[in-house]
Protein backbone atom coordinates (compact mmCIF):
# COMPACT_ATOMS: atom_id res chain seq x y z
CA UNK A 1 0.00 0.00 0.00
CA UNK A 2 3.08 2.09 0.96
CA UNK A 3 4.92 1.74 -2.49
CA UNK A 4 1.91 3.56 -4.02
CA UNK A 5 3.00 6.94 -3.82
CA UNK A 6 6.13 6.16 -5.84
CA UNK A 7 4.07 5.32 -8.94
CA UNK A 8 4.71 8.64 -10.60
CA UNK A 9 3.60 12.22 -9.66
CA UNK A 10 1.11 13.93 -9.86
CA UNK A 11 0.92 16.92 -12.68
CA UNK A 12 -0.67 20.03 -13.39
CA UNK A 13 -0.90 23.39 -10.65
CA UNK A 14 -3.86 22.28 -8.03
CA UNK A 15 -4.45 19.00 -9.36
CA UNK A 16 -3.78 17.49 -6.38
CA UNK A 17 -6.82 16.05 -3.81
CA UNK A 18 -5.58 14.46 -0.99
CA UNK A 19 -9.12 13.33 0.00
CA UNK A 20 -10.46 11.80 -3.31
CA UNK A 21 -9.49 7.95 -4.77
CA UNK A 22 -10.88 8.23 -7.54
CA UNK A 23 -11.48 11.15 -9.93
CA UNK A 24 -13.60 10.78 -13.10
CA UNK A 25 -13.43 13.90 -15.17
CA UNK A 26 -15.46 14.32 -18.50
CA UNK A 27 -14.33 11.22 -19.94
CA UNK A 28 -15.84 9.90 -23.23
CA UNK A 29 -15.48 7.08 -25.16
CA UNK A 30 -16.58 5.76 -28.56
CA UNK A 31 -16.31 2.84 -29.91
CA UNK A 32 -16.51 3.28 -34.16
CA UNK A 33 -19.22 5.90 -34.19
CA UNK A 34 -20.98 4.49 -31.38
CA UNK A 35 -20.50 6.99 -27.66
CA UNK A 36 -20.04 4.48 -25.13
CA UNK A 37 -19.06 7.25 -22.55
CA UNK A 38 -20.64 10.59 -22.50
CA UNK A 39 -18.62 13.28 -21.13
CA UNK A 40 -18.78 11.15 -17.43
CA UNK A 41 -17.65 12.68 -14.49
CA UNK A 42 -17.75 11.37 -11.05
CA UNK A 43 -15.65 10.76 -7.77
CA UNK A 44 -14.89 8.22 -5.14
CA UNK A 45 -13.65 10.10 -1.91
CA UNK A 46 -11.33 7.76 0.25
CA UNK A 47 -13.24 5.39 2.11
CA UNK A 48 -16.57 6.05 0.48
CA UNK A 49 -18.44 3.22 -1.25
CA UNK A 50 -20.49 4.48 -4.58
CA UNK A 51 -22.78 1.97 -6.23
CA UNK A 52 -23.43 2.34 -9.84
CA UNK A 53 -26.19 1.12 -11.43
CA UNK A 54 -28.52 1.51 -14.77
CA UNK A 55 -29.61 -0.52 -17.42
CA UNK A 56 -28.25 -2.90 -19.16
CA UNK A 57 -25.77 -1.65 -21.48
CA UNK A 58 -25.56 1.99 -20.06
CA UNK A 59 -21.88 1.59 -19.93
CA UNK A 60 -21.54 0.71 -15.86
CA UNK A 61 -18.73 -1.64 -16.90
CA UNK A 62 -17.29 0.24 -19.74
CA UNK A 63 -17.24 3.07 -16.85
CA UNK A 64 -15.48 1.05 -13.93
CA UNK A 65 -12.56 -0.39 -16.52
CA UNK A 66 -11.58 2.85 -17.57
CA UNK A 67 -10.63 3.53 -13.71
CA UNK A 68 -7.43 0.54 -14.07
CA UNK A 69 -6.81 1.25 -17.48
CA UNK A 70 -8.78 -2.17 -18.56
CA UNK A 71 -10.71 0.15 -21.07
CA UNK A 72 -9.03 3.49 -22.67
CA UNK A 73 -11.02 6.45 -23.14
CA UNK A 74 -10.48 9.35 -25.66
CA UNK A 75 -10.91 11.91 -23.73
CA UNK A 76 -11.25 13.10 -19.85
CA UNK A 77 -8.96 12.56 -17.37
CA UNK A 78 -8.98 10.00 -14.31
CA UNK A 79 -6.87 10.10 -11.18
CA UNK A 80 -6.78 7.24 -9.03
CA UNK A 81 -4.77 8.64 -6.03
CA UNK A 82 -3.89 11.62 -7.49
CA UNK A 83 -2.08 9.42 -10.47
CA UNK A 84 -3.43 10.18 -13.45
CA UNK A 85 -3.81 6.89 -15.37
CA UNK A 86 -3.77 8.39 -18.79
CA UNK A 87 -1.02 9.69 -18.35
CA UNK A 88 1.97 8.00 -20.58
CA UNK A 89 4.53 8.12 -17.42
CA UNK A 90 2.14 6.37 -15.09
CA UNK A 91 3.43 3.14 -14.35
CA UNK A 92 0.01 1.54 -14.95
CA UNK A 93 0.75 -2.26 -14.49
CA UNK A 94 1.87 -1.33 -10.85
CA UNK A 95 -1.44 1.40 -10.26
CA UNK A 96 -3.02 -1.82 -11.32
CA UNK A 97 -1.71 -3.81 -8.81
CA UNK A 98 -3.07 -2.01 -6.03
CA UNK A 99 -6.81 -1.78 -7.67
CA UNK A 100 -8.45 -4.39 -6.85
CA UNK A 101 -10.99 -5.61 -9.28
CA UNK A 102 -13.78 -8.24 -8.65
CA UNK A 103 -15.80 -8.79 -11.67
CA UNK A 104 -18.93 -10.86 -12.76
CA UNK A 105 -16.98 -14.48 -12.99
CA UNK A 106 -14.78 -15.12 -10.37
CA UNK A 107 -11.45 -15.44 -12.57
CA UNK A 108 -9.51 -17.77 -10.00
CA UNK A 109 -6.74 -19.95 -11.57
CA UNK A 110 -8.69 -23.64 -11.98
CA UNK A 111 -5.78 -25.65 -12.04
CA UNK A 112 -3.96 -23.68 -8.66
CA UNK A 113 -5.23 -24.56 -5.38
CA UNK A 114 -6.83 -21.78 -3.48
CA UNK A 115 -3.99 -20.93 -1.93
CA UNK A 116 -1.65 -20.32 -4.23
CA UNK A 117 -4.95 -18.76 -5.97
CA UNK A 118 -4.22 -16.24 -2.97
CA UNK A 119 -0.54 -16.28 -2.80
CA UNK A 120 0.47 -16.34 -6.40
CA UNK A 121 0.72 -12.21 -7.55
CA UNK A 122 1.65 -11.53 -4.02
CA UNK A 123 5.21 -13.53 -5.23
CA UNK A 124 5.13 -11.94 -8.21
CA UNK A 125 4.02 -8.81 -7.94
CA UNK A 126 4.58 -7.64 -4.84
CA UNK A 127 7.50 -9.72 -4.63
CA UNK A 128 6.51 -11.45 -1.16
CA UNK A 129 8.37 -14.74 0.15
CA UNK A 130 6.25 -17.84 0.25
CA UNK A 131 5.79 -17.63 3.80
CA UNK A 132 5.07 -13.69 3.55
CA UNK A 133 1.98 -14.41 1.08
CA UNK A 134 1.02 -17.42 2.52
CA UNK A 135 0.33 -15.68 5.82
CA UNK A 136 -1.07 -12.49 4.11
CA UNK A 137 -3.36 -14.95 2.20
CA UNK A 138 -4.56 -17.21 4.64
CA UNK A 139 -5.70 -14.27 7.11
CA UNK A 140 -7.98 -13.03 4.23
CA UNK A 141 -8.66 -17.02 3.44
CA UNK A 142 -10.33 -16.50 7.33
CA UNK A 143 -11.85 -13.44 6.86
CA UNK A 144 -13.93 -14.48 4.03
CA UNK A 145 -14.85 -17.73 6.17
CA UNK A 146 -13.13 -20.09 3.91
CA UNK A 147 -10.15 -21.37 5.71
CA UNK A 148 -10.73 -24.66 5.85
CA UNK A 149 -10.59 -24.55 1.63
CA UNK A 150 -7.24 -23.61 1.39
CA UNK A 151 -6.40 -26.19 -0.29
CA UNK A 152 -9.22 -27.40 -2.89
CA UNK A 153 -9.18 -26.52 -6.39
CA UNK A 154 -11.72 -23.64 -7.34
CA UNK A 155 -14.03 -26.08 -9.40
CA UNK A 156 -14.34 -28.18 -5.96
CA UNK A 157 -16.08 -24.38 -4.40
CA UNK A 158 -19.24 -23.46 -4.63
CA UNK A 159 -19.76 -20.00 -6.81
CA UNK A 160 -20.34 -17.63 -3.83
CA UNK A 161 -17.59 -19.28 -2.70
CA UNK A 162 -15.16 -18.80 -5.35
CA UNK A 163 -16.37 -15.13 -5.39
CA UNK A 164 -15.07 -15.18 -1.87
CA UNK A 165 -11.87 -16.21 -2.96
CA UNK A 166 -11.77 -13.24 -5.95
CA UNK A 167 -12.44 -10.89 -2.96
CA UNK A 168 -9.80 -12.53 -0.63
CA UNK A 169 -7.21 -12.70 -2.98
CA UNK A 170 -7.33 -9.04 -4.44
CA UNK A 171 -7.29 -7.75 -0.68
CA UNK A 172 -3.92 -10.17 -0.72
CA UNK A 173 -2.35 -7.45 -2.28
CA UNK A 174 -3.40 -4.61 -0.16
CA UNK A 175 -5.34 -2.09 -2.72
CA UNK A 176 -5.72 1.09 -2.16
CA UNK A 177 -9.13 0.79 -3.42
CA UNK A 178 -11.51 -1.75 -4.81
CA UNK A 179 -13.70 -2.03 -7.90
CA UNK A 180 -16.50 -4.55 -8.52
CA UNK A 181 -18.54 -5.10 -11.39
CA UNK A 182 -21.77 -6.76 -10.72
CA UNK A 183 -19.91 -9.35 -8.25
CA UNK A 184 -23.08 -11.12 -7.72
CA UNK A 185 -25.00 -11.51 -10.95
CA UNK A 186 -23.60 -14.53 -12.08
CA UNK A 187 -24.59 -16.28 -8.43
CA UNK A 188 -27.25 -18.45 -7.58
CA UNK A 189 -29.78 -16.28 -5.50
CA UNK A 190 -29.11 -18.21 -2.28
CA UNK A 191 -25.12 -17.54 -2.73
CA UNK A 192 -25.90 -13.59 -3.00
CA UNK A 193 -25.68 -13.03 0.63
CA UNK A 194 -22.42 -14.12 1.44
CA UNK A 195 -20.52 -12.22 -1.13
CA UNK A 196 -22.55 -9.52 -0.31
CA UNK A 197 -22.09 -10.00 3.61
CA UNK A 198 -17.77 -10.12 2.86
CA UNK A 199 -18.53 -6.98 0.81
CA UNK A 200 -20.76 -5.10 3.67
CA UNK A 201 -17.98 -5.91 5.85
CA UNK A 202 -14.86 -4.52 4.21
CA UNK A 203 -17.19 -1.38 3.47
CA UNK A 204 -17.90 -1.11 7.22
CA UNK A 205 -13.87 -1.63 7.48
CA UNK A 206 -13.30 1.55 5.24
CA UNK A 207 -12.61 0.24 2.04
CA UNK A 208 -13.24 2.93 -0.92
CA UNK A 209 -15.72 0.94 -3.09
CA UNK A 210 -16.76 1.56 -6.31
CA UNK A 211 -19.27 -1.05 -6.96
CA UNK A 212 -21.35 -1.79 -10.44
CA UNK A 213 -24.31 -3.68 -8.65
CA UNK A 214 -28.48 -4.06 -8.85
CA UNK A 215 -28.57 -5.31 -5.23
CA UNK A 216 -30.27 -2.34 -3.93
CA UNK A 217 -30.16 -3.85 -0.72
CA UNK A 218 -26.46 -3.72 -0.25
CA UNK A 219 -26.67 -0.07 -1.82
CA UNK A 220 -29.10 1.25 1.16
CA UNK A 221 -26.59 -0.32 3.84
CA UNK A 222 -23.24 0.82 3.35
CA UNK A 223 -23.39 3.34 -0.06
CA UNK A 224 -22.02 6.72 0.37
CA UNK A 225 -23.94 7.89 -2.92
CA UNK A 226 -25.80 6.39 -5.75
CA UNK A 227 -24.42 6.93 -9.70
CA UNK A 228 -27.38 6.17 -12.06
CA UNK A 229 -26.01 5.46 -15.81
CA UNK A 230 -28.55 5.60 -18.57
CA UNK A 231 -26.81 5.30 -22.28
CA UNK A 232 -23.88 6.05 -21.75
CA UNK A 233 -24.51 9.09 -19.48
CA UNK A 234 -24.68 9.83 -15.69
CA UNK A 235 -28.26 10.40 -15.44
CA UNK A 236 -27.92 11.58 -11.63
CA UNK A 237 -25.94 11.13 -8.61
CA UNK A 238 -27.27 11.73 -5.23
CA UNK A 239 -26.62 10.41 -1.36
CA UNK A 240 -28.53 6.70 -1.30
CA UNK A 241 -31.17 8.30 0.92
CA UNK A 242 -32.04 10.83 -1.82
CA UNK A 243 -31.56 8.36 -4.45
CA UNK A 244 -34.13 5.46 -3.28
CA UNK A 245 -36.61 8.27 -1.83
CA UNK A 246 -36.45 11.09 -4.32
CA UNK A 247 -34.89 10.31 -7.54
CA UNK A 248 -35.12 13.54 -9.79
CA UNK A 249 -34.87 11.84 -12.95
CA UNK A 250 -37.69 10.22 -14.93
CA UNK A 251 -35.20 7.42 -16.31
CA UNK A 252 -34.02 6.64 -12.67
CA UNK A 253 -37.89 6.45 -11.44
CA UNK A 254 -38.56 4.07 -13.91
CA UNK A 255 -35.45 2.03 -13.74
CA UNK A 256 -36.16 1.75 -9.86
CA UNK A 257 -39.75 0.94 -10.72
CA UNK A 258 -38.11 -2.31 -12.20
CA UNK A 259 -35.88 -3.44 -10.22
CA UNK A 260 -37.20 -2.91 -6.39
P1 LIG B 1 -23.23 -2.32 -18.91
O1 LIG B 1 -22.10 -2.81 -18.09
O2 LIG B 1 -23.93 -1.13 -18.32
O3 LIG B 1 -24.23 -3.40 -19.23
P2 LIG B 1 -21.24 -2.04 -20.99
O4 LIG B 1 -20.27 -1.07 -20.48
O5 LIG B 1 -20.86 -3.47 -20.94
O6 LIG B 1 -22.66 -1.80 -20.30
O7 LIG B 1 -21.57 -1.72 -22.50
C1 LIG B 1 -22.05 -0.46 -22.91
C2 LIG B 1 -22.35 -0.47 -24.39
O8 LIG B 1 -21.14 -0.61 -25.12
C3 LIG B 1 -23.26 -1.59 -24.83
O9 LIG B 1 -24.16 -1.08 -25.78
C4 LIG B 1 -22.31 -2.58 -25.47
O10 LIG B 1 -22.96 -3.31 -26.46
C5 LIG B 1 -21.25 -1.67 -26.03
N1 LIG B 1 -19.93 -2.32 -26.12
C6 LIG B 1 -19.25 -2.89 -25.09
N2 LIG B 1 -18.07 -3.36 -25.51
C7 LIG B 1 -18.00 -3.10 -26.85
C8 LIG B 1 -17.02 -3.30 -27.87
N3 LIG B 1 -15.86 -3.92 -27.60
N4 LIG B 1 -17.30 -2.87 -29.11
C9 LIG B 1 -18.45 -2.23 -29.39
N5 LIG B 1 -19.42 -1.97 -28.47
C10 LIG B 1 -19.20 -2.40 -27.22
MG1 LIG C 1 -21.75 -4.66 -17.25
Amino acid sequence: MQNILLLGSCEGAGAEDIEQMIRIENVSKWYGDFQVLKNCSTSVKKGEVVVICGPSGSGKSTLIKTVNGLEDYQEGTIYVNNINIGDPHTNLPKLRAHVGMVFQHFELFPHLTIRNNLTLAQMKVLKRSRDQANKRGMELLDRVGLIKQADKFPPQLSGGQQQRVAIARALAMDPICMLFDEPTSALDPEMINEVLDVMINLAKDGMTMMVVTHEMGFARKVADRVVFMDAGEIVEEAPKEEFFSTPRSERAQRFLAKIL
